[in-house]
């Protein structure tokens, strides 16, 4: 089955194709151009509902099935943010190391070395006939300090609950099986083999 994917984030891509290595996972920008989706819900779940609905749309056929997955990280000591902001947290244009050492300064800023934290993940499958939404989380410390490079976006700040390294240190593999995005596409992969 040809599961065409609402984001060009490489990281997300190479996470998504690991974790479904049955299907024939394309991101949309190879199908059509890449285009701006104003992602202005109030949720992970509205978010990832307005990308697939914009990217099915967009390819202007019937005969696919569109994933979306919105994401994100809450830090407690940071009153939860940047949670749905954690693309834009440094800016607009923020790269994924801009926002990473934001949300560092962050919470030294609150003085302390490191808070409790949890990612999200929203995927949402939107096809001809039908709309799905499924959630995953991983819980673990946010550090005010980046190691490691492996990952992406905040995975140097991140140690999951049980580790002691940061997922930029964690083997992929690990990440893998531990990560929000891995247990939401677990109930993504139901689904999609209901279709
Ligand atoms: P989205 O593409 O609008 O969903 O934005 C997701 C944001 O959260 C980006 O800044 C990502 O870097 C960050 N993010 C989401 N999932 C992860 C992850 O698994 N590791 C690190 N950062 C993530």
């Amino acid at each position: 089955m040809r599961l065409v994917l609402a984001t060009s984030n490489k990281g997300k891509v190479k996470e998504i194709k690991a974790l479904c290595k049955d299907y024939e996972v394309i991101p949309y920008s190879e199908l059509i151009e890449e285009f701006e989706i104003i992602e202005d819900g109030d949720t992970f779940k509205e978010n990832a509902l307005i990308k697939a609905r914009a990217v099915f749309k967009a390819l202007n056929t019937d005969d696919v099935i569109v994933l979306a997955d919105d994401s994100g990280i809450s830090v407690e000591v940071v009153g939860g943010r940047p949670g749905i902001f954690s693309a834009r947290h440094a800016g607009s244009d923020a790269s994924d190391k801009d926002n990473l050492y934001k949300l560092i300064e962050d919470i030294k800023a609150t003085g302390h070395e490191n808070s409790p934290a949890f990612y999200t993940a929203a995927i949402a499958i939107v096809t001809k006939k039908s709309e799905f939404t499924v959630h995953g989380w991983m819980y673990g410390t946010a550090l005010s300090k980046a190691v490691g490079d492996g990952g992406f976006g905040y995975d140097p700040m991140f140690i999951p609950l049980g580790y002691k390294n940061t997922l930029g240190e964690l083997d992929d593999d690990i990440k893998r099986k531990l990560s929000h995005r891995a247990k939401a596409l677990k109930l993504a992969r139901i689904i999609l083999a209901s279709l």
